[in-house]
């Protein structure tokens, strides 16, 4: 039996971790990906109950799920947000909108408008990813809309933010250049945001001038560490989610297991990953679609439990993920759906 195991408690210190770390700012749990494939209710219930007040849906559906989950005092932020009908519906749940088009900003106001309620957004300025956000030459002429739309009473500019990409120091310094600048802008034009959120895990951990009200963190609130980067225990997180299966079979060629590419584990690992089981720690030999093979091991036994990663004993998903030049994040999120997930 295939089994997605989620330690809820360890998923606690790791946010008490994360808020020691990061404090006075905020933490915004990151949760888009199904709460990067560890159960989005689950996980967001407990992190409310843990004091987490914010939550980055990335999605609408997902802000409404985590609505229904939370009720009406939870802050969920998404930044997906596509024409009238999403902007609507993120409207009438009440999540903050992230904005990084002039499009979507009148959208959101009409819809406001409609709706006659004021819409909390965010405005995002590109510092330099171009993966959306408004150009910086292009960032006066939205503030100075923002500012009309507030003096409406249809939208109000609560939030500033940008994403950076975290691989080099340098580059995110000329992001928090141009996030600054924006920042200064927008003020100057009489907007009076009540959180700049710039950070994710990386940067929130290690460069405190990134920080601002708020770090918008995922990753090391599963216990993901960067392929490359620090070890879990620098950073003092744990991973939360352990993929357990079972042996199947015992044969003289080999040992089968209940789990394979169809359940989401790479095939490029075989031959260059190490499972843990009770009485030993086998290579895995192959990775067919639904079974695979370890090498023979004494005392190996038909129903013997076997840890494939992130429980003790075993690889973390990062491990797993370095050896094939992956991220830790990609080997979570390839669990497949179908895979129960437990927790306690
Ligand atoms: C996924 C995401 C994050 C979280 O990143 P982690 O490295 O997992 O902490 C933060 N901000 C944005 C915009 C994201 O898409």
């Amino acid at each position: 039996m295939n089994d997605f195991q989620v330690d809820l408690d360890r998923f606690a210190a790791n946010l008490a971790v994360i808020a020691a770390r990061i404090a006075p700012a905020a933490h915004m749990l990151v949760v888009k990906d199904d709460a990067y494939a560890h159960g989005l209710e689950p996980i967001v219930m407990r992190a409310w109950s843990e004091g987490v007040r914010w939550f980055g849906a990335f999605d609408v559906a997902t802000g409404q799920a985590v609505r229904a989950a939370l009720g009406p005092d939870a802050r969920i932020f998404v930044w997906l947000v596509a024409g009238s009908d999403d902007a609507a519906a993120a409207v009438a749940a009440g999540l903050d909108i992230g904005v990084g088009d002039a499009h979507l900003l009148e959208h959101v106001a009409d819809v406001a408008a409609d709706a006659n309620v004021l819409a909390r957004v965010h405005l995002k300025v590109d510092s330099g990813l171009h993966r959306n956000g408004v150009r910086p030459e292009q960032w006066r002429d939205v503030i100075a809309r923002v500012a009309e739309l507030e003096k409406r009473g249809v939208v109000q500019a609560v939030g500033i933010w940008s994403h950076i990409g975290e691989a080099s120091d340098a580059d995110d310094d000329d992001a928090r250049q141009i996030f600054e600048t924006a920042v200064d802008q927008a003020r100057t034009a009489g907007l009076a945001p009540e959180v700049l959120h710039l950070a994710a895990s990386a940067a929130s951990f290690e460069r405190p001038e990134f920080r601002y009200d708020m770090a918008r963190i995922g990753a090391y609130a599963y216990g993901i560490r960067p392929a490359g980067g620090p070890a879990e225990d620098s950073l003092e997180v744990e991973p939360i989610g352990a993929l357990t299966t079972s042996v199947l079979r015992v044969d003289p060629s080999g040992v089968t297991i209940d789990l394979g590419s169809l359940d989401g584990l790479p095939s490029s690992l075989a031959g260059r990953m190490r499972v843990h089981a009770s009485t030993g720690q086998p290579t895995v030999l192959a990775i067919g679609p639904t079974t695979s093979m370890l090498e023979p091991w004494p005392g190996a036994a038909a129903g013997d439990p076997i840890v494939v990663f992130g429980g003790a004993g075993a690889p973390t998903a990062t491990d797993l993920a370095e050896s094939i030049g992956s991220i830790g994040e990609e080997i979570v999120l390839r669990v497949s759906p179908l895979i129960r997930r437990s927790y306690r």
